[in-house]
């Protein structure tokens, strides 16, 4: 269940907004990237919504690539698994709104510019690289090996931190495999193409072998990697 939030407003996905946050800090949330469609990272989406459908001024931007934007309303907001909120109340001031972006094309929102990198799993997906003044950081959103993003994050100015996966442990290196996922093994081999010295964070692990997947990482003795804290604020 995949969500992070960035500076109250911005999420990169939806995987426990409505969860995570009160009402009133549903409210605040405007602009949601959503890296692709599998239900882990766009679950809350149709909660968040309902929640707050009649907060007055409510509404509610939905970022994504073009087919990550055809699948949510095929699939998501189809008037049979929820509601089409694409028209509701009416066509002319709906409450949400689906906005395509092109793969590496910037977008300019509350302070931040957030651009959608593809990156390597089993259905249409894309990390974000979220930039201020300041600071930059690459999140990759759920990956196998993958080579544009770490290309991107390289690049970057003030580079200030990486958010990536690792969801199974070594011994499910088969099915890590398949479903375009990340193990400590080769989450190491990607860290090899990673050429900046920045903390690296993890999300991801399937709770059942989270333990695991714990060991794993810390016998890989990297200083500045480290697993994501549910609920925890990070500043860069
Ligand atoms: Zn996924």
């Amino acid at each position: 269940m995949t969500s992070l939030l960035l500076n109250d407003t911005v999420a990169l996905d939806a995987g426990w907004v409505s969860g995570a946050l009160s009402l009133k800090e549903q409210e605040k949330v405007k602009d949601i990237f959503i890296s692709h469609s599998h239900l882990d990272h766009t679950c809350t989406l149709p909660f968040l919504i309902d929640n707050n459908f009649s907060a007055p001024g409510f509404s509610l931007r939905i970022y994504a690539i073009p087919e990550v934007v055809a699948s949510m309303k095929n699939h998501l907001f189809n008037n049979a698994t929820w509601p089409d909120f694409t028209s509701l109340p009416n066509d002319l001031t709906p409450v949400l709104k689906l906005v395509e972006v092109k793969a590496e094309e910037s977008v300019l929102v509350n302070g931040l510019t957030i651009r959608p990198v593809p990156v390597s799993h089993i259905v249409p997906t894309t990390g974000f690289i979220v930039e201020d003044r300041r600071a930059s950081i690459g999140f990759s959103s759920d990956t196998g090996p993958t080579h544009r993003f770490w290309e991107i994050v390289n690049d970057l100015p003030n580079l200030k931190a990486v958010i990536t996966e690792t969801s199974f442990p070594n011994e499910l290196q088969d099915l890590a495999q398949i479903s375009g996922h990340l193990t400590p093994r080769t989450l190491d081999a990607e860290l090899e193409k990673l050429k900046r010295d920045v903390p690296v964070y993890l999300y991801g692990g399937k709770p059942k072998h989270l333990k695991a997947i714990r060991k794993q990482v810390a016998a890989l003795k990297r200083k500045k990697l480290s697993i994501l804290e549910q609920g925890k604020t990070y500043k860069f």
